[in-house]
């Protein structure tokens, strides 16, 4: 039998299973995503005090099991809690958020460590500094890139056109296409999303900002309300989902 690994991890769902097992999905900083089996965990808590709860930074403690895409979950030892997270419906709403795209975007055993962090890294800032659109928007960028689904912003996708500027035509983001199209090539494309050249460039500019900076963390109106749907759009075409926290996260900003 192969012998048990352990690894840090951040809890991102789990469900109850029979009457007394949970399955509990982790990302790990050294197996990528895990699935596994608590057993007991429903019925008894005191094996797992609260260390399986969502968002939780734990010392994971697995072991593969023969014939089973399920891990056998042994110990969760607690890392870091993010109590702090949980003091606000918003705060909840955005660490939500944070682990389900993680969790849509990422492939089952694909190992990622910079995934890993880039989490631990989004559920910290939000515990520490609160909401905040603009961080949203730079989280969802780069974990975008470190999948392996970064968007095209910087020209055409389809003709290699770059925008050029004082064009008040807008562009279209297309999530078919994996970036943006130039106005005539978007003509087909009647779902696409209009972006202005102001949120075209805020976006590409974050696109390749590697830690969030402060004049990165208060885009302006116009970018955001252009940005928001669009990247919603877009990591639901790659998860091939709907992600439900995005609604509870909308109605915090719903007019
Ligand atoms: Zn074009």
């Amino acid at each position: 039998m192969r012998s048990p690994c352990v690894t840090p991890a951040i809890v991102l769902r789990s469900w109850p299973f029979g009457e007394s097992d949970k399955i509990v999905s982790f990302f790990t900083e050294d197996h990528g995503k895990v699935t596994g089996i608590a057993k007991g965990a429903k019925r008894s808590r005191k094996r797992f005090v609260n260390t399986l709860e969502p968002f939780s930074l734990i010392n994971l403690r697995f072991q593969d099991r023969p014939h089973s895409t399920l891990a056998f979950v042994q110990a969760c030892d607690p890392i870091r809690l993010f109590k702090d997270l949980t003091t606000s419906l918003e705060k909840i709403a955005y660490a939500s958020y944070l682990v389900e795209i993680t969790d849509g975007l990422a492939g089952e055993r694909e190992e990622n460590r910079r995934i890993f962090e880039h989490l631990r890294e989004g559920l910290i800032f939000v515990e520490e500094n609160g909401p905040s659109l603009s961080f949203l928007t730079f989280f969802e960028l780069r974990l975008l890139k470190l999948a392996g689904y970064q968007p095209i912003l910087e020209h055409c996708r389809r003709c290699r056109r770059h925008f050029q500027e004082g064009s008040q035509i807008p562009w279209r983001f297309s999530p078919r296409d994996g970036g943006v199209l130039c106005a005539p090539c978007s003509t087909f494309r009647r779902e696409a999303i209009p972006l202005s050249g102001e949120a075209l460039d805020a976006l590409a500019e974050l696109q390749r900002a590697n830690r969030i900076l402060p004049h990165h963390l208060s885009l302006p109106s116009t970018v955001l309300r252009e940005g928001r749907p669009a990247l919603l759009r877009f990591i639901q075409f790659q998860a091939n989902r709907e992600l439900k926290s995005a609604p509870f996260l909308d109605a915090f900003y719903s007019e």
